[in-house]
């Protein structure tokens, strides 16, 4: 890899993903890194009809640093990990009331620091919620690092150093979610879509 095969890269990849944006619903950055907490190992579109329900019950912070775990658990049970994404959604909750003044925390130190919420998720809070420069990666990430020849790593903090390596700071939100994307709807990890892919011939996937 290097900087001119990557833009050569980003350029098709903004061809074809057309609104490179966020998913996930969320109208603050609370509600962000929740629904960031929530969408482990279930989709975004699930999230957003959970949150939907889960949002107009607990209006704020301290709402939800007061429900019940088990009425919690019973709203999100579709997205599955209920329970210990209940009780970690409510130690955050709990958290930012307490150790952070009501306010989310806008570092990757601090974010952490919270239950359930690793690197990946503190940074797409960063990125997506505080337009802090950071470069979520996920397993559609390396998929998509390993596929287009940015890393043959499967760790996420190497992933992530390749891709932050070829990719001007400015672009790293749009280039998190042109990878997802296609990553996503494209470039499966099964069944990829390889016909008429634009970018067969930087491909390192052995078909
Ligand atoms: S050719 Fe297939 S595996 Fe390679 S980038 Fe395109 S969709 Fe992905």
């Amino acid at each position: 890899m290097n900087k001119e095969k990557s833009n050569e890269i980003l350029g098709i990849l903004k061809t074809i993903i057309e609104n490179p944006k966020c998913e996930l619903n969320y109208n603050n950055i609370f509600e962000l890194l929740i629904a960031v907490i929530l969408s482990a190992q279930t989709t975004d579109k699930r999230v957003n009809e959970v949150t939907t329900i889960l949002f107009d019950r607990y209006k704020t912070i301290k709402d939800l640093k007061e429900a019940s775990e088990i009425d919690v658990e019973e709203i999100i049970r579709p997205l599955g990990l209920s329970r210990s994404k209940s009780k970690n959604i409510i130690s955050v909750a709990n958290s930012i009331y307490y150790d952070f003044n009501s306010n989310v925390p806008s570092t990757i130190e601090e974010l952490t620091t919270l239950k359930g919420v690793g690197r990946k998720t503190a940074s797409v809070v960063l990125v997506e919620g505080f337009k802090i420069p950071a470069f979520p990666v996920d397993t559609h990430l390396i998929r998509m690092a390993n596929r287009l020849g940015y890393s043959k790593s499967s760790d996420p903090i190497l992933v992530e150093k390749a891709y932050k390596k070829y990719i001007d700071k400015s672009e790293w939100g749009i280039s998190h979610h042109l990878f997802l994307l296609f990553g996503r709807y494209y470039c499966k990890a099964i069944a990829p879509k390889c016909d008429n892919c634009k970018l067969k011939n930087y491909c390192k996937k052995k078909s």
